[in-house]
């Protein structure tokens, strides 16, 4: 029996609120929907919540809200999932990369601002900055915001890790220094709906634009439309919009599941804890917290020390023979054969490279017992020494 390294925690709650919603009128959009959406709005202290079926989804319609188009330009981390980064090549846009700060895993504030400085002279200043919140620990947000006003840059959260976590005192999704934030419900993330994500907002605009966007560009608003209505059926496509809405039935389970997101929190950061002090004489370091916020702990990580990189492989594999379902998060964006293919060399990124090299990612979930982790850390722990 393999330990796996995430794993979603489904009670008889999730079931029951999934088969109500089964045995109603509304399988797919129905009353739920603005439900789940209200609640997680009143959480991130968003003025606006759009439920959709997956976090890439939102990227997608958060990049088309921001006016992202052909030639224009969004950088974002590459020590994160590809769809951060896909979001803008559906809009037939450009991706760049900033470096990232190998104590935290997330992007470099001094890295972007040097980026951007030589991009102002370039004229190739980004439209659109994507955050990772990697892990589930906050950006410096604060940081980012400034340099953002400055050079004239849109700011999306990727907070797919963050839902639950804070940032100076306040939730992150509440685009205090953004204008959008994305939340991902795969399964292995903090809450899940099975598939799906959301997209929240403090601006009316950009949330009128994405709420079209989900549902094929459709309106059936009159006060919208080009000419007078036909009747009480008619509708006007007024843009090229898409499908990307979310069922009923996965936000009955996202409801259930976020009534427990505190509870999720709370045992993932014990058991983080726990992970920080059992492991300290062992050669390897957990990520670096930050001081000004507090993290959702989606993932635990860690980097083994220089001299035992050469070794990973066996490392990795010795694990999963013991039955300790470690992972990799992530291999580098830029170094995927199709962003290879569109020109990045894996050296652009030295400090993506490096913590790659040395990044190990131990289970960690709410279910997880005390005992299957002071096992994992004995197996690592003898792992180590041999
Ligand atoms: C999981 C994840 C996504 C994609 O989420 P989906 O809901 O599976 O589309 C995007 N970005 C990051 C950082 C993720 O971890």
């Amino acid at each position: 029996m393999t330990i796996p390294y995430g794993r979603q925690a489904i009670n008889q709650e999730d079931i029951d609120a999934v088969v109500q919603v089964l045995q109603s009128d509304f399988i797919t959009q129905g009353p739920v929907i603005p439900k789940f959406e209200q609640a997680v709005a009143q959480i991130c202290k968003a003025e606006y919540c759009l439920a959709v079926n997956s976090a890439t989804s939102a990227l997608h319609l958060a990049c088309l809200a921001l006016g992202l188009r052909t030639g224009g330009r969004v950088w974002t981390s590459p020590i994160t999932f590809v769809a951060s980064a896909n979001c803008a090549l559906y809009c037939q846009a450009q991706v760049d990369f900033i470096d990232i700060d190998r104590n935290t895993g997330n992007l470099c504030p001094i890295a972007l601002h040097q980026k951007l400085q030589q991009a102002a002279v370039e004229h190739t200043l980004p439209d659109i900055v994507i955050v990772v919140h990697f892990a589930g620990q906050p950006c410096n947000m604060q940081a980012i915001k400034a340099l953002a006003d400055e050079y004239q840059f849109a700011i999306i959260e990727d907070a797919s890790h963050a839902i639950g976590a804070i940032y100076q005192l306040q939730p992150v999704g509440g685009c205090q220094y953004s204008d959008i934030t994305v939340f991902s419900f795969h399964p292995v993330k903090i809450i899940t709906t099975g598939e799906g994500g959301m997209l929240t907002t403090q601006s009316e605009k950009l949330f009128h634009t994405a709420l079209h966007l989900r549902s094929h560009g459709i309106t059936r608003d009159s006060s919208e439309m080009t000419e007078s209505s036909h009747g009480p059926w008619y509708y006007q496509q007024l843009a090229l919009g898409y499908n990307y809405r979310m069922t009923d039935i996965h936000a009955a389970l996202g409801y259930s599941q976020l009534q427990r997101l505190s509870s999720f929190i709370e045992k993932r950061t014990l058991l983080a804890e726990r992970y920080i002090k059992k492991l300290t004489h062992l050669p390897l370091k957990p990520l670096v917290q930050s001081q000004s916020s507090q993290s959702a702990w989606h993932l635990f990580i860690v980097q083994l020390d220089p001299h035992l990189i050469e070794h990973k492989q066996r490392i990795f594999m010795a694990l999963q023979d013991a039955g300790v379902g470690v992972n990799v998060h992530y291999i580098p964006v830029h170094i995927q054969p199709y962003y290879q293919q569109l020109g990045f060399h894996a050296d652009d990124f030295p400090a993506a490279l490096a913590y790659y090299r040395a990044a190990l990612t131990l289970p960690l979930f709410p279910s997880l017992t005390e005992q299957q982790q002071d096992y994992i850390c004995q197996t690592l722990s003898d792992v180590l020494s041999v």
